[in-house]
């Protein structure tokens, strides 16, 4: 499967400058993050220990979109549908 991504810069690191006036430059490199299909931002990437990716796809955004969404989307979009949808579902089994 195909995931949009977004470009996020990176710092990767400090440059060392070579003067007590020009301490050090950040390096700052592009990378493709997959693309969190509610807020269009990037899906934050989860390291081990080691610090190696291990997850960068983020969570499952339905029922509020079909793809995959990141950690804050999950918090406050996704997790309170799924609530909302279960306690629906529930009433409507009340009901009858
Ligand atoms: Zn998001």
């Amino acid at each position: 499967m195909k995931h949009d991504t977004v470009d996020v810069a990176v710092v990767t690191g400090i440059k060392h400058g070579d003067h007590f006036l020009n301490p050090g430059i950040p390096e700052i490199k592009r990378e493709k993050f997959n693309k969190c299909c509610i807020c269009g931002g990037p899906i934050e990437r989860k390291y081990t220990p080691d610090g190696e990716m291990y997850w960068d796809l983020g969570e499952n955004a339905e029922p509020v979109q079909v793809g995959r969404c990141c950690g804050a989307c999950n918090m406050m979009e996704v997790i309170p549908a799924r609530l909302a949808e279960f306690v629906n579902r529930n009433s409507q089994k009340e009901k009858k």
